[in-house]
C-alpha cells in the first residue's frame, strides 16, 4: 500500500493535532471539521477501508470502537455524536487509510448527502 497523508502522520512526518494514541491507534484533529468537534481514529495498522478487513482485524476493531467511546467522553461529547466511516468512491472516501470520524458538538442533520 503506498504511503498516504495519514500514515505520514503516524510516522510524524507532517503534524496534526494529536488527541489520543496508543500502540493501536491515533486519533487526531481533522483538517477541515465538519463540526464543533471533528476528530479522525485510525488504526497504525494501514489498512486501507473497511474492504481490506480481515477475519484477524476482529479485535482491533473492537479496540477503535472501545476508544471512540473513551474520546467522545474525554472530548465532552455527553449530548451524542457521529461515527462515520466512509468506503469506497461512492461512500466519498479521499484517503485509502481506513479511519473513523467522530463528530459532535452540534445537531447533526440526517440523511446525509
Ligand atoms: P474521507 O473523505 O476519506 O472519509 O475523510 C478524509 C478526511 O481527512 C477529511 O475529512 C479531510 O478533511 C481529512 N484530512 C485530509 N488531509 C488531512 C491532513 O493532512 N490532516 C488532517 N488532520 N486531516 C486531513
Amino acid at each position: 500500500m503506498a504511503s498516504t497523508i495519514f500514515q505520514k502522520i503516524i510516522d510524524r512526518e507532517i503534524p496534526a493535532e494529536i488527541v489520543y494514541e496508543d500502540d493501536r491507534c491515533l486519533a487526531f484533529r481533522d483538517v477541515q471539521p465538519q463540526a464543533p468537534t471533528h476528530v479522525l481514529l485510525i488504526p497504525k495498522k494501514p489498512i486501507a477501508s473497511i474492504d481490506q478487513l480481515a477475519d484477524e482485524d476482529a479485535e482491533l476493531l473492537g479496540h477503535l470502537w472501545l476508544t471512540i467511546r473513551r474520546l467522545a467522553k474525554e472530548l465532552g461529547l455527553a449530548n451524542g455524536y457521529r461515527v462515520v466511516v466512509n468506503c469506497g468512491e461512492d461512500g466519498g472516501q479521499t484517503v485509502d487509510h481506513l479511519h473513523f470520524h467522530l463528530l459532535g458538538g452540534r445537531a447533526l442533520s440526517w440523511p446525509p448527502g
